[in-house]
């Protein structure tokens, strides 16, 4: 009987030692600039497994026993660093820990219109209700990945103002440039930057004729100052697929076109989300 005890014991032991091996925690050094993303993969073992960031909860793809995900850092970031972590029921069993570097965007002037500087009431109620409809857009995204490549550049031309420049517009009002500029006729294709769903096409104070791509998990790319768009809301597209002609609309100064890059509600460059899409998707 003791014997049967003792065997039952050293059992018990091996098995919580077994349990302490299994969810010992992993630890990554990760460092990420204000305006950028930073492709991560992790293990997960189960559905329920919950990726948090600064206590918030992330989404992620989960692929077998991996979890996939960009992780974001706000244009207007404190700087301050914080912890990535896969929550397993009560266990962390992964811990990504970011540092923040500074990063130094470069200014410049612009002159447009003063009717999209200084709104009338009609206009500035029209920026109001457009913003609605963009929030619930935003809040809409599909949980999974819809591309199986990496994002490519929308255009081929030069591009004339990077992201995350400060702007002064007519001398008056300051503002960032979160998105990328290309120089563009009135006239020339625009195709899509990766595979997704269309979930707008139309007109904006702002951007001019709009459309606006759902790429999955809380990634949308805009593309802005259109003269046409060629795609309804609800179309699948294909990376490459034209979805409009570059143009004037909106607020500009000149025909350009406006590449967006939306990523967990933030803005971000659209150069590091093509550079980090390739770490796992083919190019
Ligand atoms: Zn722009």
């Amino acid at each position: 009987m003791k014997f049967l005890i003792l065997i039952t014991l050293t059992f018990f032991n091996i098995a919580c030692a077994l349990g302490t091996q299994k969810i010992e925690l992993s630890k990554k050094n990760m460092s990420i600039r204000p305006g950028e993303v930073r492709w991560i993969e992790f293990p997960v073992s189960s559905q329920h497994s919950k990726l948090l960031c600064r206590g918030l909860e992330v989404k992620y793809v989960k692929r077998g026993d991996v979890g996939l995900a960009f992780v974001m850092e706000s244009y207007f970031s404190d700087l301050s660093p914080y912890q990535c972590v896969v929550q397993e029921k009560h266990n962390k069993t992964f811990e990504f820990n970011f540092v923040v570097i500074q990063r130094d965007y470069l200014a410049e002037k612009l002159k447009v219109d003063p009717k999209r500087i200084k709104l009338a009431p009609e206009d500035e109620k029209r920026v109001m209700e457009e913003q609605q409809i963009l929030n619930k857009i935003y809040r809409s995204s599909i949980p999974d990945f819809l591309f199986t490549e990496a994002f490519i550049q929308p255009m081929k031309s030069v591009v004339t103002s990077v992201y995350g420049t400060k702007r002064v517009y007519n001398k008056e009002k300051k503002g960032q440039h979160l998105g990328i500029d290309y120089r563009a006729a009135i006239g020339d294709e625009v195709p899509a930057a990766n595979a997704g769903k269309v979930v707008f096409s139309g007109d904006l104070f702002y951007t001019g004729w709009t459309v606006i791509i759902d790429h999955g998990v809380d990634i949308f790319t805009v593309y802005g100052h259109l003269s046409k768009t060629t795609v309804q809301t609800g179309e699948i597209v294909k990376r490459g697929d034209l979805i409009g002609l570059s143009g004037n609309t909106g607020r500009t100064s000149g025909p350009h076109l406006h590449w967006g890059t939306k990523v967990q509600g933030q803005y971000i460059d659209g150069f590091i989300l093509i550079e980090e899409s390739k770490k796992h998707f083919k190019n």
